[in-house]
């Protein structure tokens, strides 16, 4: 049942699970046995529990407007038609259902009579409400078959929908008026409480065979087992045994008229229970899907990070790169009317470094490089400054707010630095041990100069100290 939210893109595409196939078909089964079992009992009297009519009536109103409130909420999501007649019917079933009891004699002590019902009205509320409803399950059908299309636009849905609420209420206003006003010259269908004149004037059967149509066309709808399908076809089916026995038992508070209340239930129950099932599990996998998403955001964003991170990192020393440096140096340089402090920049090129490759190897080059640019780094950190490697075995700092002077004992500082770290350097002009030149500039405050030009002075710098033997600093500015 996981992947099936995918295909189902409409509340009656969504399949059933074979969990709800088994339930269903063992609650036909169960309303089928009972309904046939109470049929040839029907005419059984038993008390009158006027009560259990009450709360019987409560559930089906209830059940029905639940459902055709929900049904109406797919709708408006969906835009789909047949679901609008779907809601339709529900509302039209709880309204009828309402009158009906309203309308039922001695039960709310003259409330009827008072809106102007006579003695047949609750009798022929019933016919209308039970015909009604079959009516709108066929029309449903119908439309589910033919129009499978959603409507084109918000508006339309809101339109259509407000029309077919009215046309509802239009039609129960109507039809409570016809079999109000009408009490006199409708055919009599209840004599002192019977009901079996229902089946000799001819209505009955009508109402029985509109029933079975209903039944019959939900059922060819199920395909694909839709979930909404299957329980609407176990409503239809309570339904039409709900009518059988009404026109089989007769009376009312008999066996056959109790167990047509037990059907009435389970079919205004069936749907409402199925579809806010779906809805449950929908949501259930919404919250599912939300954490997921949430979760792989939190690890994009890392990743982002690191991605981040990694182009900014040279890739051997794992200090700032290039890259890097190109970017601070462009965001400390501003310009030269905003360059309120001055900037230092060293560059650093380790002595002798091929010689020392040559002797030691490329590798044991490689660990002298991260060596040295950590403890670049380090010192460029305690300076408030930034470290980055230039390039091949060069290496870069910026520092900010020095004087020509303090940047000159930086310079020196580094440079002790490295050489302190006393890393062997045998066979090579810079014996006994690794060391660097440093060449620096300083550039004044709201010096107007490019960056391109401090880097070239630094770079000068650097050459003199090499000329002048290596293992020095030498700073302009
Ligand atoms: P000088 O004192 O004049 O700087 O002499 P030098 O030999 O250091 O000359 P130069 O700066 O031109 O040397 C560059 C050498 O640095 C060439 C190459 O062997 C070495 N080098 C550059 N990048 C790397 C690297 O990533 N790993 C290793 N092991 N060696 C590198
Ligand atoms: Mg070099
Ligand atoms: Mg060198």
């Amino acid at each position: 049942m996981h992947g099936n939210y995918k295909v189902a893109s409409q509340v009656f595409d969504i399949p059933s699970s074979s969990k709800q196939r088994k339930l269903a078909i063992l609650i036909g089964i169960l309303i089928i046995a009972v309904s046939l079992v109470a049929l040839p009992f029907g005419m059984t009297a038993l008390p009158a529990t006027e009560t259990f009519l009450s709360a019987a009536i409560g559930w089906l109103i209830f059940g029905d407007m639940l459902t055709a409130f929900i049904i109406y909420s797919q709708y408006r999501a969906s835009g789909l038609p047949a679901l609008l007649v779907l809601s339709c019917t529900y509302l039209y079933s709880g309204l009828m259902t309402f009158l009906h009891i309203l309308t039922f004699p001695d039960l709310f002590g003259g409330l009827g009579e008072m809106i102007g019902a006579g003695g047949q009205t609750a009798g022929w509320l019933w016919v209308f409400w039970h015909s009604g409803f079959s009516f709108g399950i066929l029309l449903y059908a119908w439309v589910n078959r033919k129009w499978s299309k959603p409507l084109s636009s918000k508006e339309k849905i809101f339109n259509y929908g407000t029309a077919g609420i009215t046309l509802t209420l239009l039609t129960v206003f109507g039809v409570f008026e016809l079999t109000a006003l009408g009490d006199r010259w409708l055919p009599n269908i209840i004599h002192e409480h019977d009901y079996r004149k229902l089946n000799t004037s001819g209505i009955g059967p009508v109402l029985w065979i509109l029933s079975f149509f209903a039944l019959v066309a939900v059922w060819r709808r199920i395909k694909g087992w839709s979930m909404l399908h299957l329980w609407l076809a176990v409503a239809m089916l309570a339904l039409l045994m709900d009518v059988t026995l009404t026109l089989f038992a007769g009376m009312r508070f008999t066996l056959g008229w109790y167990v047509a209340k037990f059907n009435s239930v389970v079919a205004s129950t069936v749907v409402i229970c199925a579809v806010v099932n779906e809805v449950n599990r929908l949501f259930i996998r919404l919250s599912e899907q939300h954490r997921q998403l949430m979760e792989s955001g939190l690890q994009l964003e890392h990743a982002n990070e690191q991605l981040i991170r990694l182009t900014n990192l040279d890739g051997l020393t794992e200090i700032p790169n290039r890259r890097r440096f190109d970017e601070i140096l462009d965001w400390e340089m501003v310009s030269p009317e905003e360059r309120g402090t001055a900037l230092s920049l060293l560059i650093i090129d380790i002595d002798c470094f091929k010689a020392y490759n040559d002797y030691y190897g490329h590798q044991g080059g490689d660990h002298v490089l991260k060596e040295i640019a950590w403890t670049i780094y380090a010192e460029a950190k305690q300076e408030q400054g930034f470290a980055a490697r230039y390039g091949g075995e060069e290496f870069v700092v910026v520092l900010s707010g020095l004087e020509t002077q303090e940047t000159q004992e930086a310079a020196e500082r580094l440079r002790q630095a490295v050489a302190s770290l006393g890393i062997e350097h045998k066979r090579s002009k810079a014996e006994p041990y690794v060391t660097i030149s440093v060449g620096g500039y300083r550039l004044a405050p709201f010096d107007p100069m490019d960056a391109e030009e401090f880097i070239r002075r630094a770079d000068r710098c650097l050459y003199r100290a090499k000329e002048e033997g290596r293992n020095r600093s030498v700073v302009e500015g």
